[in-house]
């Protein structure tokens, strides 16, 4: 069943395509050596090519060609030796050389695909159509002084990537699964941090609506929504706006419009430009980009493992689908399950994550990346559960404590004398008292009240604290009983 929005006239498909910006992690920007660092005062990482001064020329800097051509291999691209830098002409005041280095007719990355994950468990791949290289722009501040703008320059010039969709998505939700996609795909290669409050990843959303068999009708573009939530809110406040539109008997323009976050509906920005308005063309400053084969082929041969691949390998080790997806959203995430899973049980270790250690992150409002509890140590912790030292229940209660202290479960365990008590000869003996206290229950018992079995059990392990190892106390009662 596909997902549509119903009107008066009846079910519309939502048509979306995406473009999104990334920025691109390096340590200097596209042409410029100027640094590229998060929060730095303002217009303090500015070279004269990013302020736009005369007679300056731009070199480009090849890690940022580099991890474009790591990121078109990890969308599975085609990589073009051959590339061109233009200039798309606009005036803004952020804007100081008066053109964006852009590529136009001949990025350096084709046609790619994406695997998007459903709610429903389905999976759906998404065409990437291109990923070209461009320069930020500055940015105005209006917020700073009551009659006048300041301009900070520390974006200008900045790598990124624009990596453009196809309009193969079909709902709010695929739009969302696209981008949480897309960003872990970014981290998990390295190309770029994916923090969207950071502006580091800002989506276009291109949005168009139409009955089910036809072509496409006319689309608008949302531009810079800066979180995955906005994006979906996006797409359904603006395909509601157009399905009105078109049965009232009107006409859909083409236009850029803007997300209003705090009412939930878009607005218009300014009619649609084409290409020809830019007058774009060749950059003189730069030839052409040319790679070689060989150079591509070194990168892709050290590309670190994907998303897609880690999941396909947990799921050979063992766990479900769907544990192997949750483990993998984040990269780090995916590197602490492995260090407790190493040479232990994959679905123990997974349960132990996913349950335990998530919950204590929330409860303590932590992170993976600094976990409450190293992931060596729980590691240790599976270990004494299999050599037998601690029960499962013991083991909870050890893994609490090393959330307070941070201390090894070791050093627990002979500090508060957690150990569980595999003698069977000890436990048989608390059994008899146990039995001897209650032999009113016993009669019960013996008389046919089955149930009173947990009881027995419960009361010695109560009188052993919890320390008994449960299958060997469960046996003791049974034997002693019979
Ligand atoms: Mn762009």
């Amino acid at each position: 069943m596909s997902y549509t929005l119903e009107g008066r006239t009846g079910p519309w498909e939502i048509v979306v395509g995406l473009e999104v910006h990334a920025q691109v992690t390096s340590n200097a920007k596209l042409f410029s050596g100027a640094a590229t660092a998060f929060g730095a005062a303002p217009n303090t990482q500015v070279s004269f090519i990013d302020a736009g001064f005369p007679g300056m020329l731009p070199v480009i800097n090849r890690e940022c060609v580099a991890q474009a051509v790591r990121t078109g291999l990890g969308l599975k691209a085609q990589i073009n030796l051959w590339s061109r830098f233009d200039r798309k002409n606009y005036f803004y005041a952020d804007l100081p050389q008066g053109y964006q280095i852009s590529q136009y007719a001949h990025p350096i990355v084709g046609e790619g695909a994406i695997e998007i994950e459903l709610a429903d468990g389905s999976t759906k791949t998404v065409g990437i159509t291109r990923l070209h290289l461009e320069q930020d722009a500055g940015k105005s501040l209006h917020d700073q002084h009551p009659t006048k703008s300041y301009i900070d320059l520390n974006r200008s010039g900045v790598a990124l990537m624009e990596i453009v969709s196809e309009p193969d998505m079909r709902s709010p939700e695929e739009a969302g699964a696209y981008l949480t996609k897309l960003r872990q795909i970014l981290r998990y290669l390295g190309t770029c941090d994916g923090n969207m409050d950071e502006g580091s990843m800002r989506a276009d959303v291109n949005v168009s609506v139409r009955k089910a068999g036809e072509g496409y009708r006319t689309r608008c573009e949302v531009k810079n929504v800066n979180s995955i939530r906005f994006v979906m809110q996006a797409v359904e406040a603006e395909a509601r706006r157009q399905i009105e539109i078109w049965e009232e008997g009107g006409t859909v323009e083409q236009e850029t419009r803007l997300f209003d976050t705090a009412r939930g509906v878009t607005r218009s920005m300014r009619s649609k430009e084409d290409a020809h308005d830019y007058r774009y063309f060749p950059d003189p400053d730069l030839p052409p980009l040319v790679l070689e084969q060989n150079w591509v082929d070194q990168l892709k041969a050290s590309l670190p493992e994907l998303p897609d691949e880690r999941r396909a390998r947990y799921v050979a080790m063992g766990l479900s689908p769907y544990d192997a997806h949750v483990l993998t959203l984040e990269k780090e995430t995916a590197a602490y399950f492995e260090t407790v899973a190493k040479g232990r049980d994959a679905k123990i270790a997974a349960n132990w994550v996913m349950g335990d250690l998530f919950a204590a992150i929330n409860r303590t409002r932590t992170s993976i990346a600094e976990p409450p509890v190293k992931a060596e140590y729980l590691g240790v912790l599976l270990d004494l559960m299999k050599d037998g030292t601690l029960s499962g229940k013991l083991a909870k209660e050890v893994f609490e404590a090393m959330v307070e202290t941070g201390r090894s479960p070791g050093a627990i365990v002979e500090e508060r004398g957690l150990r569980q008590v595999t003698d069977t000869g000890a436990i048989e003996r608390i059994v008899a008292q146990v039995l001897e206290a209650n032999a009113d229950k016993v009669a019960e018992y013996k008389s046919g009240k089955e149930k009173l079995f947990g009881f027995f059990v419960g009361q010695t392990m109560k009188a052993m604290q919890g320390k008994g190892n449960p299958a060997l106390v469960n046996e003791a009662v049974k034997k002693l009983l019979g």
